[in-house]
């Protein structure tokens, strides 16, 4: 199955939670879960009961929507976290923060990490003053990102600091608008990664 291309917001109704994939409209009140804080289909506004399973795999739904990463990518982060030392949970949403479309979003230089996974794809963005295009690429502390020299005049950027500015920017990041660039800082701890998800009901889906 292929990247999800149908209304984003659909995809928020179903995990009834913000998931913040449109940028400037998510904090807008023309976000669709204003209106219709409900599942969409024909029973959404139904009963829902979920079992022990259902809430895992919804768990796991979500986290996979919010840094849109497909099934295959994000089983093979959950190996990689269990693989290492400490709480796998934490471990698996440090990778998943750690992306580099996730850093810049966090950056504020992307509205929403479809954004930016966009701009990275077409070859906006340097790591350590090198040109990378995978919006996948893991950055590691003292990583420096940067919009690249030739792309920094674009309106784009412009207009994304102008509406991120507000939101500020994560401790674990240090981040200068001016000249579109940061710094990893260090390794985010699960109190600063705000998203809502209950990891340990990931780690326990893909232990079964
Ligand atoms: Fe989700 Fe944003 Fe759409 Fe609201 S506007 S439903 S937060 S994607």
């Amino acid at each position: 199955m292929g990247r999800h291309t149908g209304a984003v917001c659909r995809l928020c109704r179903r995990e009834k939670d913000k998931l913040y994939l449109k940028g400037d409209r998510c904090y807008s009140v023309k976000c669709a879960l204003e209106r219709h804080a409900y599942p969409p289909g024909e029973h959404g506004q139904g009963r829902q009961k979920f079992t022990e399973y259902g809430q895992q795999l919804r768990e796991k739904q979500k986290a996979r929507r919010i840094y849109g990463v497909m099934e295959r990518q994000f089983r093979r982060y959950f190996k990689e976290a269990d693989r290492r030392r400490g709480v796998t949970g934490e471990i698996l949403l440090q990778l998943l923060e750690s992306r580099l479309d996730s850093v810049v979003y966090r950056m504020g230089l992307g509205r929403s990490r479809a954004e930016a996974r966009q701009l990275i794809n077409h070859g906006h963005f340097q790591v350590n003053g090198r040109k990378v295009d995978i919006a996948s690429f893991l950055t590691r502390v003292g990583d420096v990102v940067a919009v690249r020299e030739r792309c920094r005049n674009k309106p784009v950027f412009k207009l994304i600091v102008a509406a991120r500015e507000q939101q500020g920017v994560v401790g674990w990041l240090e981040v200068d608008h001016e000249k579109l660039e940061g710094r990893v800082l260090r390794v985010p701890q699960r109190e600063e990664i705000d998203v809502s998800v209950t990891e340990h009901l990931i780690v326990e889906l893909y232990s079964r």
